[in-house]
C-alpha cells in the first residue's frame, strides 16, 4: 500500500478561483517588500485547485468591476489581461409573460459603465498565469478533501483526496493516497458551499455569531447568435416573468462581442414551492417573445450552474480561527444587488494574504493575530460596499414590493435607515406539499412551472450537462453522499422529491424500484460542481464532496 507523503508549507490556499489566485500573488508581491532594509526568506506557498487546470471549473456572468485588478496589478493592460468587452449600454427591463416594460431609469446597482464582460474562466487562466510567473507551484487536480487540525480547534492544513478507489470503495489499479498538506497558514478559497469552509462551520462553529447564509442558483449559457443582433458590450438585465411575486431572481444578457452572447437566469434558493423548477424557470425565460427574438436562429455553445451566496454582509461567518482564514464566496463576500462577487473575491484574498504574511513574520498564526483580517476587511471597499445593502436580500423573502423598497432605502439613505432583519436557510423556506398545495396534489415528480423543450431553444437537463462537458469517472465513490433512506421513505409524501427539480443537471432521478415504488438514483457523473443540492435539500441530508482530482465541469469560455 503507498505511503501518505506530507508536505509542509508556510501558506496553503485551497481554491485556484479570484480570491485564490489573488491571495498567492499578494502574497508573492508582499514578500518582496523589504523590511527594516531587509528581504525575509520567501514563504513557501501552494494553491491546491480541484480543476484539471485554471478557470475550467469558474463560471460567473460575468460583469468584472476592475477596482481591484487595478489595485493587484495595477500595468494589467500591458500583461494582456483578458478584459472582454467594456459595458457599452445597460438596460433594465420589467418582463410579463408577453410584454416588457424598459426601467425610464437604471438602478445604481445596475449601472455597468467602466465593467467589463469578461469570461472568468479566461481571466481566471491569465491570473493563473500571472501566479506561475511569480514560481508559486498552483497543483491542479487537487482537491482538498478533509481539514486536518491540531488538538480540536487549531487548523494545519487540508489532506487532498485520494486517487484511484473504486465504486465499490475499494483501492483500483493505481491507487495514490491523498497527502496532507501542513501549512502555517491555510487560506479557504474554496468558493460558495465550499466543502472545507462547511467543515470550519460544523468543527469551529465559525458561522454561530452570523445570520444564516442565502444563497441562489444561476444557470448560465453562452450562445452564437447573428452577429448584428445585438451590439457588443450591450448588458440586459430583466426582473419578473417567470418568477412570481414570492420568488426572488431575474435573468441578464451580456453581448461578449462576435455575435456570443452569455445569457443566464438566477433564483433565490428561498423558494417556497416545493415542486418548483430553476431550470424550467430558464427555459421560460429563453421563450419569452423579448428573449426569443434575441436568440431566434442562435446555437447553443455551452452550458453550465452554479449557486452564489446572496445573503450579504450579515452573514459572513467568523473569517479567521487558529492557523486560518476563510475569503470570497466561502466568507459570502457577494453583492447581490449588483451580482459581482470577483472584485470582492480578489480584495478579500489580498487582505488575507497580508496578515497571513504578517503573522507568519510575527511567528504568530494564532487567531488573534490572524484577527487583523477581519480588522482589514471591516476597513476596506469590502464593507462599503457590502454594509449599505446588508439586509436588502433578507427583505426580497418578504416579495419583491418589499425588497425593492428595501432597496430604494438602502441606496437612498447609504444603509442608514436599513433595519438589520434576520435571515434564514433557505431550504427551511421550502413548504411541504400539503401545506403548499393541499391534499389534491399527486403528480409530484413533475415540475409546477414545467417548460416546452423543443431542442432549438429550451434544452432539458441531461443535454444541458452534456453542454457543460462534465465528464466524471464513473468507478468511483458516488461524491454526492445522501441519506438515501430518506428520499425513500418520507421525502415523497412530504415534499414531492425537490431534489429532482432543483439540480440543473439531472443528477437525481426517481426512478422505478421494481416493486411498484420509486427509488433514488444519483446519476453523478451529471454533476457540474453547482452545490444546490448541499443547500437545497429539506432534511440537509446532502452533503457534497469533491470527487476525484481533475474530474467535473469543463467551462471554457464561461
Ligand atoms: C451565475 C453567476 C453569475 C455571476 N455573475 C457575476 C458577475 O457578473 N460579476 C461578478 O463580479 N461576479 C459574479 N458572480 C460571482 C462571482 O463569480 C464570484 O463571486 C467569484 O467567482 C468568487 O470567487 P472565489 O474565488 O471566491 O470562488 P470561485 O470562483 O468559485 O473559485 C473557487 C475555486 O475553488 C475550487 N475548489 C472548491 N472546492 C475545492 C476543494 N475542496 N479543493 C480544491 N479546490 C476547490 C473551485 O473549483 C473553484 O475553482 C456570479 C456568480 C454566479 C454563480
Amino acid at each position: 500500500m503507498a505511503e501518505r507523503e506530507t508536505l509542509e508549507v508556510d501558506v496553503l490556499i485551497v481554491g485556484g478561483g479570484p480570491a485564490g489566485l489573488s491571495a498567492a500573488l499578494r502574497l508573492a508581491q508582499v514578500q518582496k517588500a523589504p523590511h527594516e532594509g531587509k528581504l525575509g526568506e520567501p514563504l513557501s506557498i501552494a494553491v491546491i485547485e480541484k480543476a484539471p487546470d485554471a478557470g475550467r471549473h469558474q463560471l460567473s456572468g460575468a460583469l468584472l468591476d476592475p477596482s481591484t485588478l487595478t489595485d493587484l496589478i495595477p500595468d494589467f493592460a500591458s500583461k494582456g489581461a483578458p478584459l472582454g468587452t467594456p459595458v457599452d449600454n445597460d438596460n433594465i427591463y420589467f418582463l410579463t409573460e408577453q410584454s416588457k416594460f424598459r426601467l425610464p431609469i437604471t438602478p445604481p446597482p445596475f449601472q455597468n459603465h467602466g465593467n467589463h464582460i469578461i469570461s472568468l474562466s479566461a481571466f481566471t487562466k491569465w491570473l493563473a498565469a500571472q501566479v506561475e510567473a511569480e514560481g508559486i507551484d498552483l497543483f491542479w487536480g487537487f482537491p482538498g478533501q478533509h481539514v486536518l487540525y491540531e488538538g480540536d480547534r487549531r487548523v494545519v492544513g487540508v489532506r487532498t483526496g485520494d486517487r484511484g478507489i473504486g465504486k465499490d470503495g475499494q483501492p483500483k489499479g493505481a491507487f495514490e493516497p491523498g497527502a496532507d498538506i501542513r501549512a502555517k497558514v491555510t487560506i479557504f478559497a474554496d468558493g460558495v458551499r465550499g466543502h472545507l469552509t462547511k467543515q470550519l462551520y460544523r468543527d469551529l462553529q465559525i458561522g454561530s455569531r452570523s445570520e444564516p447564509a442565502q444563497f441562489a442558483i444561476g444557470i448560465k449559457e453562452l450562445w452564437d447568435i447573428p452577429k448584428e443582433r445585438l451590439k457588443p458590450g450591450t448588458v440586459i438585465h430583466t426582473l419578473g416573468y417567470p418568477l412570481r411575486e414570492e420568488e426572488f431572481g431575474g435573468s441578464w444578457l451580456y453581448a461578449m462581442g462576435d455575435g456570443r452572447i452569455s445569457i443566464g437566469f438566477v433564483v433565490g434558493l428561498e423558494y417556497k414551492d416545493p415542486l418548483f423548477d430553476p431550470h424550467a424557470a430558464f427555459q421560460h425565460f429563453k421563450r419569452h417573445p423579448f428573449i426569443s427574438s434575441i436568440l431566434e436562429g442562435g446555437t447553443l455553445v455551452r452550458y453550465g450552474a452554479k449557486a452564489l451566496p446572496e445573503g450579504g454582509w450579515n452573514t459572513q461567518p467568523k473569517l479567521y480561527v487558529d492557523g486560518a482564514l476563510i475569503v470570497g464566496d466561502a466568507a459570502n463576500f457577494v453583492n447581490s444587488m449588483r451580482l459581482k462577487g470577483i472584485h470582492l473575491a480578489m480584495r478579500s484574498g489580498m487582505l488575507a494574504a497580508e496578515t497571513a504574511f504578517d503573522a507568519i513574520r510575527a511567528g504568530d498564526t494564532s487567531s488573534k493575530q490572524l484577527g487583523f483580517y477581519k480588522a482589514a476587511v471591516d476597513a476596506s471597499a469590502i464593507r462599503t460596499e457590502l454594509h449599505p445593502v446588508r439586509s436588502v436580500h433578507q427583505a426580497f423573502g418578504a416579495g419583491l414590493v418589499a425588497g425593492s423598497a428595501a432597496a430604494g432605502l438602502a441606496m437612498f439613505s447609504k444603509g442608514a435607515l436599513l433595519p438589520d432583519l434576520p435571515g434564514h436557510d433557505g431550504h427551511k423556506q421550502m413548504r411541504m406539499i400539503e401545506s403548499y398545495y393541499g391534499l389534491a396534489k399527486r403528480d409530484f415528480l413533475v415540475p409546477s412551472n414545467a417548460a416546452p423543450i423543443d431542442r432549438k431553444l429550451t434544452f432539458d437537463k441531461v443535454t444541458g450537462a452534456h453542454y457543460s462537458g462534465t465528464h466524471h469517472d464513473e468507478n468511483q465513490p458516488v461524491h454526492l453522499l445522501v441519506q438515501t433512506d430518506v428520499c425513500h421513505s418520507i421525502c415523497g409524501s412530504e415534499y414531492g422529491h425537490p431534489c429532482v427539480k432543483f439540480c440543473p443537471a439531472n443528477v437525481y432521478e426517481m426512478v422505478d424500484n421494481g416493486a411498484g415504488g420509486l427509488r433514488l438514483q444519483i446519476n453523478a457523473s451529471n454533476c457540474v460542481h453547482c452545490k444546490t443540492c448541499d443547500i437545497m435539500d429539506p432534511y440537509g441530508v446532502i452533503t457534497w464532496v469533491a470527487p476525484e482530482g481533475g474530474e467535473g465541469p469543463s467551462y471554457d469560455g464561461m
